[in-house]
């Protein structure tokens, strides 16, 4: 699992700067999470392939999340995708692509799997045989969910010399990475666990954006593996947090420390800020495994 950072700001623009979006790799697809404005080229300029993107999260109507959607959607059917997109977004974004898709009258040359979310509880939208997607209910001025991406337990890694050693046919060697015991060539049972090791640990990912403080989804994210949580604001604005329900510093170290996370990426940041370091000195009080946000960084998970 790893993490490509397409935009790190919040939601004023700024010269070279982009608003909310991350890429996800999970199991080989890709997982595009919130859409900024100008996300095609930023997609183009870190070499991601369009056509990998199997699933779009969407966090909340508001602009710096979805305004790059209608245009993507759109620069897939160009390319001629055949392949089905799933997008899962407020109901009110839905409505916004539906209303676009009839007044332009364009025929996508894919099947677009729109699926609206409104639940306040935390909900399993994406089940997969190699991971899974649940919703994390925020807490912000308009409806919003983060996303919990979970890998599922990995297969077995084989010990090829092991394998050949005992004399195992290889159509066998799948069915001893899934955990069973088979016959080598001289009739003889192979117990998996002699020729295989333990598969790598599965990963999670949380994504909170935007999101005023809250505990009321600690459950969810404890323990993850990377914990991505806005900090539009240093402390010292803090009552424009509170206004705008959004967080502070503090407010996403706090989380972290509580949900007791491996590491912590910090991002969505107001425009009115051109150095980062007090974001990540402020964060370090509390908790000190933090990354900043920038654009084209990748994090492995
Ligand atoms: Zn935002
Ligand atoms: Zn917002």
């Amino acid at each position: 699992m790893n993490l490509t950072i397409l935009g790190s700001q919040g939601a004023l623009p700024k010269l070279n700067k982009y608003s909310s979006s991350h890429l996800l790799e999970v199991c080989n697809k890709y997982i595009l999470i919130d859409c900024c404005e100008g996300v095609q080229f930023q997609l183009r300029k870190n070499k991601i392939k369009f056509s990998k993107i199997e699933v779009i999260l969407i966090s909340h109507a508001h602009g710096d999340h979805f305004f790059g959607l209608i245009g993507l959607i759109t620069t897939l059917s160009l390319l001629r995708r055949d392949k089905d997109l799933e997008v899962y977004c407020p109901v009110s974004v839905l409505k916004i692509i539906q209303a676009h898709l009839k007044y332009t009258n364009l025929k996508l040359s894919y099947n677009l799997k729109l699926k609206g979310l409104k639940s306040n509880s935390s909900e399993i939208i994406k089940d997969d045989s190699c991971y899974s997607i649940h919703t994390i209910p925020l807490t912000h001025s308009v409806y919003t969910n983060g996303f919990l991406i979970k890998e599922k337990k990995k297969r077995r890694k084989l010990l090829l010399d092991k394998a050949i050693e005992n004399n195992i046919n290889k159509i066998f060697f799948n069915k001893l990475t899934k955990g069973h015991n088979v016959v080598n060539k001289y009739g003889v049972e192979i117990n998996y666990l002699d020729v295989t090791s333990n598969g790598d640990k599965p990963k999670s990912y949380a994504y909170c954006s935007d999101t005023a403080y809250s505990e009321s989804y600690l459950n969810l994210i404890k323990e993850v593996d990377l914990l991505y949580c806005e900090t539009t604001f240093l402390e010292k604005h803090r009552d424009k947090a509170s206004s705008t329900h959004h967080s502070t510093t503090k407010d996403a170290g706090q989380l972290a420390l509580k949900a007791n996370v491996k590491k912590l990426l910090i991002g969505h940041f107001s425009s009115r800020y051109d150095y980062y370091d007090d974001f990540l000195g402020e964060v370090k009080q509390i908790f000190n495994n933090v990354s900043l946000s920038k654009e084209g960084r990748k994090l492995d998970i």
